[in-house]
């Protein structure tokens, strides 16, 4: 590898990596989290496999702008669009390569996708071709367009957009809960009602819904709010139950 290559991948490199099917999945599941991270310097990044172009209300431009500045609310370090066809996530040889240059190029330590059992249908396949995609990623001979050097994900783990699963940990978001409700209040031609919207299940008090959500898995960890998510690898604790360094 070339030393200008080398320089450019270190400039890329991400901590934490969030995969959503449309612009503002990832928002509505974990954006108190990846505020937080921004706000403590870590490198934070949002990949829409899509942009959405099938949605009843905006436009794909539109929702271009509206990710920009939710992105900027939540200080996102880079956001991804890799214009995936909207209701046809399925699992393409094509597509898994996509994201597997996405990966190597941006060496995350932390991926995320949104939880497989969501009751929209592209949310569950957006996870399950990041799945196939990490895992890749980290296979130095299969290859994928830009030629990059292979990249293992140390942990994957589940966001919630819609529904409430039972989360295996909770993130106390507190803190950043306000900056997480205005870059869900950027995508004003999603969540808010306008004399051109179509009814949409977005448009009725989704944004109250997601706040009532976070607030009650805060509640049931001990603080004012908190953001849920799922696991299906153990999670390796590094303070004992009563605080101290394990
Ligand atoms: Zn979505």
């Amino acid at each position: 590898m070339t030393m200008k290559l080398k320089t450019i991948m270190e400039k890329n490199k991400l901590d934490i990596l969030a995969f959503g099917a449309h612009p503002d999945d990832v928002e509505i599941g974990m954006g108190g989290t990846l505020a937080k991270y921004a706000e403590k310097g870590y490198k934070t990044g949002i990949c829409d496999l899509t942009e959405a172009e099938l949605s009843s209300n905006g436009n794909v431009e539109l929702r271009h702008s509206e990710a920009e500045k939710a992105s900027r609310i939540l200080g996102i370090h880079k956001r991804i669009f890799l214009n995936l066809p909207d209701r046809g996530l399925f699992l393409k040889e094509q597509y898994i390569q996509q994201i597997v240059s996405v990966i190597r190029e941006h060496k995350p330590r932390i991926v995320f996708v949104p939880w497989i059992e969501d009751r929209h249908t592209d949310h569950g396949n957006c996870a399950k071709l990041v799945e196939e995609a990490s895992f890749s990623a980290g296979v130095k001979k299969v290859k994928d367009d830009s030629d990059l050097p292979p990249h293992r994900v140390s942990h994957l783990y589940y966001y919630m957009i819609n529904g409430y699963h039972k989360p295996d940990f909770v993130i106390d978001v507190t803190e950043t809960m306000e900056k997480k409700l205005s870059s869900l209040r950027a995508y004003e031609s999603q969540f808010i009602k306008s004399d051109a919207s179509l009814n949409t299940p977005l448009i009725n008090g989704y944004i109250e819904g997601v706040e009532s959500r976070e607030r009650l898995f805060g509640k049931e960890a001990g603080v004012s709010y908190a953001e849920g998510f799922l696991t299906k690898s153990p999670i390796l604790i590094h303070k004992d139950l009563l605080g101290e360094t394990i």
